[in-house]
């Protein structure tokens, strides 16, 4: 099966009335977990790298593993998405690389910091839409700013998307999914208390954009079950807390398509290795105690896909190459 465009995916997920994770990876372990749980739940997947994830790659290296994933894994369909794109050139260079997805991130500026104007995000994202669509390349566009900071990605402080905003920033710029702030927030200590997400403005953006699919970023739980291996074999993680499961499905009902997990996966490993080196003292073998990250990854991103209703969805539709979307979005 080719890479399959997001927008395909995420429309899909509209119709379908599911949620599909979009996981954040940089080796070829997490890329393996993954698909061995997308294989195993019959679930469409998005792989998603950072920007630092291809710099600690040099891009060239995750992406083969990407295209090793699509070609290990015929039956299910697979986009590779860029996330938080932080000026025209980087995400015209993963189009280069074959990304099926790019997201440019234009409510901040290229220091991935600093916010901008609403009129400055519109004109970064209405470029890269234009040209992205000339390649059959999905866009990401983000309204609104999260709180926290996540590879180094972050203003620190949160502005919830305004929903009439929303729908004037979709119409402007042609992006195919747009990723709101909600009250949800980057990495792995994103609150002091069970957080109460805006859900509301979901509904209200749905109402008025009812196919534009919807995105949650910094939307790990932080399972209190993966904190406690981590502390348990010498870490030190108190009062890291996360998105409560509950929460994400209700936001996938009112209209989020896509959710971001990229916290959960290092929990995951961290804690797999931690304990595996605390039990066994003599091991030298790498692939003993990666094999048991890969294990981690893959029984926490299972039960995410069984959670966001993907599972069962890998064969609902026929796959499009970017080719086709070429034309979709020349009419
Ligand atoms: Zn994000």
């Amino acid at each position: 099966m080719p890479l399959v465009p997001m927008k395909q995916i995420l429309d899909e997920a509209i119709r379908g009335g599911y949620g599909v994770g979009a996981y954040n990876v940089n080796n070829m372990e997490q890329i393996q977990g993954i698909m061995q749980a997308a294989a195993e739940t019959n679930s469409p997947v998005i792989i998603q790298a950072s920007r630092g994830a291809l710099k600690y790659t040099k891009m060239l290296y995750l992406k083969y593993i990407m295209v090793a994933a699509a070609e290990d894994n015929p039956q299910i369909p697979i986009s590779i998405h860029l996330d938080h794109g932080n000026n025209f050139d980087t995400c015209r260079q993963a189009i280069e690389l074959g990304f099926t997805s790019v997201m440019i991130d234009g409510s901040l500026k290229e220091d991935s910091k600093t916010p901008t104007t609403f009129d400055e995000n519109v004109e970064v994202t209405a470029k890269v839409a234009e040209y992205a669509h000339k390649f059959g390349v999905t866009v990401e566009g983000e309204l609104g700013t999260l709180g926290g900071i996540e590879d180094g990605v972050g203003s620190g402080v949160s502005k919830l998307t305004d929903p009439s905003e929303a729908e004037k920033f979709v119409k402007l710029t042609g992006v195919d999914a747009l990723a709101l702030a909600i009250g949800t927030s980057h990495g792995a200590y994103k609150f002091k208390e069970a957080p109460v997400l805006a859900l509301d403005i979901v509904t209200e953006v749905k109402k008025r954009l009812p196919d534009t699919p919807l995105v949650m970023h910094g939307s790990s739980s932080v399972p209190k079950e993966l904190i406690d291996i981590i502390n348990n074999y010498g870490g030190n993680m108190k009062h890291a807390m996360g998105v409560p499961m509950s929460s994400i499905q209700e936001a996938i009902k009112r209209g989020v398509k896509k959710i971001n997990v990229d916290t959960d996966g290092r929990l995951a490993i961290t804690g797999a290795i931690r304990r595996y080196f605390s039990e066994h003292p003599d091991v030298i073998d790498p692939r003993d105690y990666f094999g048991e990250a890969r294990k981690a990854v893959y029984e926490t991103v299972k039960s995410k896909m069984i959670d966001f209703g993907t599972a069962g969805h890998a064969q609902d539709y026929k796959p499009l190459a970017l080719t086709d979307m070429i034309s979709i979005y020349k009419k």
